[in-house]
């Protein structure tokens, strides 16, 4: 028998750096994400920080949503 194969597959919680927390189905226990929908500028409509748009494009295109502020 070959143990390892499959990864355990359980409840993630997922923490923001803007205090949001909830669950996603993951491998890893806990994750830490520096941007979520609760503070995400297209969800907001503020710019919260420049810095994080490059997060926030990498956000987009895992996400699907097309950006129309060009
Ligand atoms: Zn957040």
């Amino acid at each position: 028998m070959k143990n390892g194969i499959h990864p355990e597959y359980h409840q993630a919680t997922v923490k923001c750096n803007c205090g949001n927390e909830f669950s996603v189905g993951s491998t890893n226990e806990h994750i830490h994400v520096e941007i979520c929908s609760k503070c995400h500028p297209f969800y907001t409509g503020t710019q919260k920080s420049m810095v994080a748009r490059g997060r926030i494009d990498k956000f987009n295109r895992k996400y699907g949503i097309k950006n129309d502020e060009e």
